[in-house]
């Protein structure tokens, strides 16, 4: 039986050709040299326009282009936290948040949410988190794993909050952006109680245009901060190599023709996983308005004892006993911040992921009535 990954955070599509011609022809024009720090010109133009076209006023030079949206998290931990700072993080939230902050001053403070509220947060428990400690309430939108998103109304909420916080920037990571099923997502910046000098968003090409090999990445900010992390960025990895960004600028421009194919086959796929995900019983889930995963939890099935005699106490078991009697991976949501969940994947092709979910049923069903 062949393995099934529903565990990678990308998708099974093809980085778009606009980009692999952009770059090739870059590369034959010779652009393998030391390309602006900040980004290209062009790039950054490309996407300032994005914005703009959403009614956002972001100006080129309130962008820089990164190689990946880790490392633009990371040059931003590294220019804002200091010794004893903290950074407030809605789980279940993307495990790298905590990897790059091992590498930083910063503590990450988790504000748990839960699936039976929706992962709602509130202005109340947002309140009662943040501290004169706080210096980055980091939120994900759509989110990685529950595919939440929030909507404008509860982010005006959110920050209403944030106004009696001095020291806090919000730095809203929207890489999912444009993979979305129902209404698109509100960009912090579009919000009326965002403030100019203390809002960030972080996004890139790795998710919504299938380009995580390529590395690219931006920050939007005040250019004030922008000016910093350039610095930052210039003395360790240099801009991100001109053909890259060339690709990511045809991209960029050519997103309008991109996005419906990906996005179709996503929504189709977001139905084959919930269709296979209601038939197995006792298994809760929210069903993701954005990104491409459920996080369902999958508690009932824990404390019982698998074929192999194992008793399956955490997901990381449940995930291992998958991984091992039905060769289907999932991501265990013990890495999430989330115990007894799985994040699963259904970007992938269809009829792997129905191979996955009927896997899965069976090795879950086989736990309830071990034969
Ligand atoms: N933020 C979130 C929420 C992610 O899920 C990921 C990738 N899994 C990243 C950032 C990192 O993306 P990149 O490939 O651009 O470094």
């Amino acid at each position: 039986m062949e393995v099934i990954s529903l565990a990678a955070g990308s998708s099974y599509f093809k980085s778009p050709e606009a980009a692999t011609e952009a770059a090739i022809k870059a590369l034959q024009e010779g652009k393998t040299f030391y390309g602006p720090t900040q980004g290209t010109p062009a790039l950054r133009k490309a996407i300032s326009q994005k914005y703009k076209a959403e009614g956002i006023a972001i100006e080129p030079a309130q962008v820089l282009v990164t190689p990946g949206t880790k490392q633009a998290l990371y040059n931003l931990f590294t220019i804002l936290l200091r010794q004893g700072d903290e950074v407030v993080v809605p789980t279940p939230a993307w495990f790298g948040f905590h990897e790059l902050l091992k590498y930083n001053s910063g503590t990450l403070v988790p504000l748990p949410t839960k699936l039976e509220e929706g992962y709602q947060l509130t202005p109340d428990m947002l309140r009662n988190t943040l501290t004169e400690r706080s210096r980055i309430l980091l939120l994900t939108n759509p989110g990685n794993p529950t595919g939440r998103t929030y909507s404008q109304q509860e982010l005006e909420a959110l920050l209403e909050v944030t106004k009696d916080f001095q020291n806090l920037y919000v730095l809203s990571d929207e890489i999912y952006d444009l993979v979305t099923y129902g209404n698109p997502v509100t960009s912090i910046l579009s919000c009326q109680g965002a403030k100019a000098a203390r809002t960030i968003v972080v996004n890139g090409f790795s998710k919504s245009f299938a380009m995580s090999g390529w590395r690219l990445g931006f920050i939007l900010g005040p250019e004030a901060l922008i000016t910093k992390c350039v610095d930052f960025q210039n003395a360790t990895m240099s801009g991100v190599s001109e053909f890259v960004q060339d690709a990511a600028q045809a991209t960029i421009e050519s997103k309008e023709k991109l996005l419906p194919a990906m996005q179709e086959v996503l929504q189709h796929n977001r139905e084959v996983m919930r269709q296979g995900l209601d038939i197995i019983p006792e298994v809760k889930y929210y069903l993701p308005d954005g990104a491409y995963y459920f996080f369902p939890d999958f508690s009932h099935y824990l404390n019982r004892t698998s074929i192999t005699g194992e008793t399956l106490l955490t997901s990381i078991d449940l995930c291992r006993y998958l991984r091992t009697c039905y060769n289907l991976e999932l991501s265990p949501g013990d890495y999430f911040g989330a115990p007894g969940h799985a994040r699963m994947s259904f970007a992938v092709e269809t009829p792997r992921l129905e191979d996955a979910l009927r896997r899965l049923r069976q090795g879950l069903l086989l736990l309830l009535h071990p034969e």
